[in-house]
């Protein structure tokens, strides 16, 4: 499975440095208008972070 990154909230408040975490034990779902999404846990913090996905991405990772 493709890394995934995504913005975490608590990191961001390090530095701008932080803002862009790796996602553990992504869970990707679509939602009734057919946009993909992530859901996981930061692998810095362990808080949990969520991302939009594109299509092509969201198909990939299903
Ligand atoms: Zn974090």
């Amino acid at each position: 499975m493709a890394e995934l990154k995504a913005l975490c909230m608590k990191c961001r408040q390090k530095g701008p440095e932080f803002q862009m975490q790796t996602m553990k034990n992504p869970v990707v779902s679509k939602n009734e208008k057919g946009r993909y999404s992530a859901k996981g846990a930061c692998a810095t913090c362990g808080g949990n972070m969520f991302k939009f996905l594109s299509t092509a991405d969201g198909e990939a990772m299903m």
